[in-house]
């Protein structure tokens, strides 16, 4: 899978000219091709979508079901528009919405309730990273909020593992680093579920990715695809970047 993630960028005008470019350029990725745009794009670009190779997901859903919670948006919307993914745990909501592995765990698992599949990020921080502390940090997200699904459930979620230092800051991590944390989260899955689980699970690598380092990436046994920031808002690098998968 190669998955966009547009964060706050574009105006609704902007974004449905970006996924037309799309729309009219990826005929038959070798991977599955998804699309994460802000919550007002969803249902415009949703339907320029449909019938495509171009799937779409939302940023964020809310952790309630429904009710008086002013300004969220709950999973039920998110599937109501057609949008058929939903990006829960980036590290800018954990780290400016204060997400916590508890409140993630009741999006994924609302998500999964209303029938979207949900990308589920993990990633330590940079001083987590330098303290060799990374394998602990990644572990305790998943077990605290995705190991708690049945098999059935998880098999619906896809890992994105993005390095916190390396989102956005052009600092890549090496294709062996990658290679290393994606086996071991693979390792987790095979421990929590069983062998087949883990081989049917994607993980995805986020992190600076882009249309120059991602084959190296990609060509990683236990990388399964990249969960793509900058380079997703520009349609020829994104369309590079699902190339080299
Ligand atoms: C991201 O936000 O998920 C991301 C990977 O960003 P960038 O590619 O810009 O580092």
């Amino acid at each position: 899978m190669v998955a966009g993630n547009w964060k706050m960028n574009k105006t609704l005008q902007e974004g449905t000219a970006l996924a037309a470019e799309l729309k009219n350029n990826v005929k038959n990725p070798t991977c599955e091709v998804v699309i994460g745009t802000p919550f007002i794009h969803l249902a415009t670009v949703a339907e320029m979508l449909k019938g495509t190779p171009v799937h779409v997901a939302a940023e964020n859903c809310a952790d309630k079901e429904s009710g008086a919670f002013t300004g969220e948006v709950s999973a039920a919307m998110v599937r109501s528009t057609g949008a058929e993914y939903c990006i829960i745990g980036h590290s800018e909501r954990r780290q400016y919405y204060h997400e916590t592995n508890d409140i993630l765990r009741e999006k994924v698992r609302l998500a999964l309730a209303n029938g979207l599949k949900p990308i589920f990020c993990i990633g330590e921080v940079k001083e987590e990273r330098e303290a060799g502390r990374q394998n602990d940090v990644v572990r305790k997200q998943l077990e605290e909020s995705v190991f708690c699904f049945t098999a059935e459930e998880f098999a619906q979620i896809t890992l994105a593992y993005e390095p916190v230092w390396a989102i956005g800051t052009g600092l890549t991590a090496t294709p062996a680093q990658a290679q290393e944390m994606h086996a071991y989260i693979r390792s987790l899955v095979n421990a929590n579920y069983n062998a087949a689980v883990a081989d049917n699970t994607t993980i995805l690598y986020g992190g600076s990715c882009n249309e120059k380092n991602a084959a190296e990436l990609f060509a990683n046994p236990d990388v399964d695809g990249g969960l793509i920031g900058g380079a997703s808002l520009v349609a020829d690098k994104f369309m590079a970047i699902i190339n080299a998968r």
